[in-house]
């Protein structure tokens, strides 16, 4: 059984439905994530979780059993907002004491799981300090050590990283995965951040004006999205309207709009003629001087209009014959050579037939 069952929630403010028709189940352990764009119903859903909000129609179990009617505080989770919402007048240790003092335990016990909590967050020199004399990384490791303290069988996490700044955020995705993985609590994440989402999760939502457009692990969502949607929403991609031409057992033929004939790989059984997208990674693409050109299926000439040098990699816009601008992404891996070609060269753009997805919506 799940340990977190969402069934077809549906939730309105007037005429606009925030959540459409959502079902979700989560395991025990998972770190889940809900990603996608500012007022998709990430929140929304989130609040329903909590209890801070009603659905208007389905339900939500914990371990098979309806919360419909439980209030927010006798539901066995914790919320941690971006906000950190610490008390200020109270101390890190009082603030992270506060739920187990709510909850009627022992002095004690307080002490000891204080200390055990604060020691998982490596926040025990701080203990005395109060909220204003932290960094924005400690106050939020505060506010997770508050959420974690009293053992909850879910946490919440509503974007909780978005007030940090970019290095920082980096440094607390990997404390996130490893107290995470320590502790083995549920975690419900909501984040509009793409990059975050795969880093951190185990498996990610994403949604779109209420509904969920995929549920799944971050590398099938990155190499299999389901639409074009996803595809576009996850990391960079080349999106080419496409009609298919051929479709033998693997072998996918396909005319791509303003670009000519592709061969591409897809098991499923598609009818020639039918009109769709396809998707393919910058990062799938080569880019060969005009000279190293070998003669590949999916090969176009075209000329560097644009580059970004990036360190590590340079991304490239070639402008092919027909005005077409493919994004192609490749390693500067080459000792004491920036980058391979520079705007304005001839160049040939190819990858492999099994580099690209069809997309059919
Ligand atoms: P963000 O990333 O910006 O927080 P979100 O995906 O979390 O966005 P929600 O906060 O769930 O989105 O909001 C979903 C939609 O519902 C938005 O259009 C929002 O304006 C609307 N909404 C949310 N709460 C209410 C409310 N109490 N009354 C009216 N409309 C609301």
């Amino acid at each position: 059984m799940a340990l977190l069952e969402i069934r077809n929630l549906t939730r309105r403010f007037g005429s606009l439905e925030a959540v459409k028709d959502v079902s979700i189940a989560i395991e025990q352990g998972e770190f889940f994530t809900l990603l996608g764009p500012s007022g998709c119903g990430k929140t929304t859903i989130l609040r329903m979780i909590a209890g801070f909000d009603e659905p208007d129609e389905g339900e939500i179990l914990l371990d098979g059993q309806s919360l419909a009617g439980v209030p927010p505080e006798k539901r066995p989770l914790h919320t941690v907002f971006q906000s950190y919402a610490l008390f200020p007048h109270m101390t890190v240790a009082g603030n992270i004491a506060f739920p187990l003092e709510m909850a009627g335990k022992s002095a004690p016990e307080i002490r000891r799981r204080v200390g055990e909590t604060l020691a998982l967050v490596h926040l025990e020199d701080k203990a005395d300090s109060f909220p204003h004399e932290l960094s924005g990384g400690q106050k939020q490791r505060v506010a997770l050590a508050r959420g974690l303290v009293n053992q909850p069988r879910l946490l919440l996490l509503d974007e909780p990283l978005g007030a940090l700044d970019a290095k920082l955020r980096v440094e607390m995705q990997i404390e996130l995965i490893a107290l995470q993985r320590e502790v083995g609590i549920t975690f419900i994440f909501v984040t509009h951040s793409q990059q975050e989402a795969l880093a951190l999760s185990h498996r990610i939502a994403v949604m779109k004006d209420g509904r969920i457009e995929q549920c799944d692990e971050p590398d099938q969502l990155y190499t299999q999205p389901a639409n074009r949607f996803v595809a576009d929403f996850i990391g960079k991609i080349n999106l080419l309207d496409v009609e298919v031409t051929s479709s033998s057992k693997v072998l996918l033929g396909l005319h791509a709009e303003g670009l000519g004939d592709i061969a591409a790989t897809d098991p499923r059984p598609i009818a020639v003629g039918e009109r769709g997208a396809f998707a393919l990674r910058p990062e799938l693409i080569r880019v060969f001087g005009h000279k190293e050109s070998a003669d590949l299926k999916n090969s176009f000439e075209g000329v560097v209009r644009e580059l970004l040098y990036l360190g590590d990699v340079t991304l490239y816009k070639v402008e092919l014959a027909n005005g077409r601008v493919i994004e192609a992404l490749m390693p500067n891996a080459a000792p004491g050579r920036a980058k391979f070609h520079e705007v304005g060269d001839a160049v040939t753009v190819c990858w492999r037939h099994d580099a690209g997805v069809y997309l059919r919506s």
